[in-house]
């Protein structure tokens, strides 16, 4: 179940239902436009065009408080956590999760793109340095786990004082099997004693508790997001649009607040998009009328029905009644 995390795939399965080159004009247009918004800063603008309402049917949603256009940036939103992939390694930076030239990773395990992410890391490498990872790394690597990686973090920005310990607790969690929570001991324990052998005292660690790691991951399964860029560098820009997603690769995995809100459609009006590092774009695919729902697309829409209908109600626990599903596509 490892494998159920939330991506972007719409592009792709959207340029193989429409085969041409109009697709790949507009995604070059408006990752080109994303990447020139990403060189300047930009200024404290009007709230986003969004509210989070409770649905008749899915719980919470994002709707949309105007028109929006199809391709405009509907906002940006911060990871509140990132880890790369432990295959991405030291090719990704640890804070931002942009990639790295081998250059640049001098063969550290852990590299950094740049002077700002690493005080920006502070709030969690401070602590995690400190202590020995072999085990703790070995057991996600063995296993296939990325998620204990993500609590992992968390544990460690909770003991610097960086974030609270019910940080995620808004977030809607998985249901767990006796069976998952059975597995998920050995990574509480090896978690647990990589801060104690560190000497971080008990009393710091009041919250580390086998409930505590349970509930972050239960959160972590369904709202976790898979970070593939649409490039590495600028350069890659339209290499890596004309070659589709394929060229895309995953960096790692991030959790946010406002997009975990997003419900799922496999047909979305909207997606998610990493430029070059875990800062996520939420845009409009098609034109958004005022209070429509805005959704994305969790799996890989590539997926034929049956695979869909099956990846959502096991992994996220609810059954599809898009108008994609309904049609029978
Ligand atoms: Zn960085
Ligand atoms: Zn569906």
């Amino acid at each position: 179940m490892s494998h159920l995390v939330r991506y972007s795939r719409w592009v792709w399965w959207r340029i193989k239902k429409n085969p041409g080159t109009q697709n790949r004009e507009i995604q070059v247009s408006s990752f080109s436009t994303a990447a020139a918004e990403e060189e300047k800063p930009a200024p404290p603008g009007p709230p986003p065009p969004i509210r989070v309402s409770v649905t008749e049917s899915a719980g919470r949603g994002v709707f949309a408080t105007r028109r929006i256009g199809a391709g405009d940036l509907i906002h940006t939103a911060k990871p509140l956590l990132t880890h790369p992939s432990l295959s991405a390694n030291n090719a990704a930076c640890y804070f931002c999760l942009r990639k790295l030239t081998p250059g640049e990773s001098q063969g550290q395990t852990v590299a950094f793109c740049g002077q700002d992410c690493k005080e920006k890391a502070k709030v969690f490498y401070d602590v995690e340095a400190k202590a020995d990872w072999a085990a703790f790394d070995e057991y996600c690597r063995t296993q296939g786990l990325k998620y204990p990686l993500l609590v992992k973090r968390l544990a460690c920005m909770v003991l610097s004082g960086a974030a609270a310990a019910d940080s995620l607790d808004i977030l809607q969690p998985a249901y767990l099997t006796p069976e998952m929570v059975l597995q998920m001991q050995e990574g509480f324990g090896l978690l647990r004693s990589s801060f104690s052998k560190a000497n971080i005292a008990d009393e710091q660690m009041t919250f580390l508790t086998n409930q505590w790691y349970n509930g972050v991951l239960a959160r972590l399964r369904i709202n976790a997001f898979r970070i593939e860029l649409a490039m590495g560098s600028y350069g890659d820009l339209l290499a890596s649009a004309s070659a589709c997603v394929e060229a895309e690769a995953a960096v790692g995995n991030a959790v946010y607040m406002l997009p975990s809100f997003y419900n799922h459609d496999c047909d979305p009006n909207a997606h998610i998009v990493w430029i070059d590092n875990a800062n996520a774009r939420l845009k409009a695919l098609h034109d958004v009328e005022a209070d429509e729902e805005l959704r994305i697309c969790y799996i890989d829409a590539g997926m034929d029905r049956d695979a869909r209908q099956n990846i959502l109600l096991q992994g996220f626990g609810f059954k599809c009644n898009c108008l994609r599903c309904l049609s029978g596509d």
